[in-house]
């Protein structure tokens, strides 16, 4: 089962609903994205390709070449356009909805590493680029981009690479696919990176959180907060070895509640279903400011419970994968390599 098969949107929802924390009338269904909204930053020959891999679910061998499709994990899969495009279309209207203020998650967005014309690690289309975009269409100037999934928020920060509207914060897992996002990348200026070891646990987020994060948006008092809110830095993560628990990504929303006036919070990455799912409620939970009970409802249990996970650890899945949202803390010691980048992502210019 490639890694996009997994159920992560809809268990996050069904989670939600099961928890009793999602009534009907704030609900939306994701449109598709209108094609022309789609072209600000794409380009109209990949996005003919991705319509004609999924019509023919093939792909020619000059599109694969070209644009990446069929190529290097970007499989051709059944709604290979649609699916992206309703991602696309989620998260620019989350930010239509919030031009006058506001908070909307949107889990089925994140996919921070499409580029204009070509497919990367799974990701198609570049929705968190098409919904800040749509900020800075209504007016906006003065937006931070803060990606946590565990692989650098490429694509995000090479498009607006020297836009001074546009800050780009990124904690990712070192020495990671895509291997960019140092600490001393700063794209032209307007780009921090935060790259940590193995291991990186609760203690360590929260000492980036306050020693780096909150002191930079601080300074900087953005309009609007983009949070890619991935879940592939927990412990529990096939794809990378980071070692958070669900506590550090619940923590970072809390931080950012009343920030700036309008805060979208999107998914990512997380390719273990029953740890993307819990997160992404719990996200939803904090969102709202509903405390998270310590089991969960015989309904969201039912929900965990009628989960697959074709990987070893869901052989013998634990029991709190069923039984609970939040998981246990992992706090750990704060290593001086964490002290570093915090340092480093403060220092006013990397040659002074
Ligand atoms: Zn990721």
């Amino acid at each position: 089962m490639h890694p996009l098969a997994v159920p992560r949107v809809s268990t996050c929802t069904d989670l939600c609903r099961a928890m009793g924390w999602l009534p009907d009338e704030v609900f939306r269904t994701a449109p598709m994205a209108e094609l022309a909204d789609v072209l600000r930053f794409h380009d109209p020959d990949y996005v003919a390709a991705l319509r004609r891999a999924e019509a023919t679910q093939s792909v020619a061998e000059a599109d694969r070449d070209r644009f990446r499709i069929g190529a290097e994990g970007n499989p051709v899969y059944r709604e290979i356009y649609r699916r992206p495009m309703t991602s696309a279309g989620g998260v620019m209207l989350a930010c239509r909805l919030t031009l006058d203020g506001g908070v909307v998650h949107c889990p089925g967005g994140g996919t921070h590493h499409g580029r204009p014309a070509r497919a990367s690690g799974f990701c198609y289309l570049n929705d968190p680029v098409l919904g800040i975009l749509t900020w800075l269409e209504g007016g906006l100037d003065n937006v931070v981009y803060l990606d946590i999934d565990a692989h650098h928020g490429d694509g995000v920060q090479d498009a607006f690479h020297d836009d001074r509207r546009v800050l780009t914060i990124s904690v990712h897992e070192e020495g990671r696919w895509p291997y960019t996002g140092r600490a001393d990348d700063r794209a032209g200026g307007e780009a921090r990176n935060l790259p940590v070891p193995r291991g990186f646990n609760d203690s360590e987020m929260r000492w980036l959180l306050h020693q780096a994060i909150l002191p930079l948006i601080g300074e900087r008092r953005p309009q609007a907060i983009f949070l890619q809110c991935g879940a592939d830095a927990l412990e529990e993560d096939p794809l990378a070895r980071l070692s958070l628990s669900n506590n550090a990504h619940f923590e970072v929303v809390r931080a950012l509640d009343g920030l700036a006036p309008r805060l979208v919070v999107t998914g990512g990455g997380g390719y273990n279903p029953y740890t993307v799912g819990r997160c992404w409620a719990g996200v939803w939970a904090t969102l709202n400011r509903i405390p998270i009970p310590p089991r969960t409802t015989p309904a969201a249990e039912a929900v965990l419970r009628g989960l697959t996970y074709n990987r070893a650890a869901g052989r013998n899945p634990p029991e709190h994968w069923f039984t609970t949202i939040q998981d246990q803390p992992r706090e750990g010691p704060v290593r001086d390599a964490i002290k570093r980048v915090a340092e480093v992502t403060l220092l006013e210019r990397l040659d002074a």
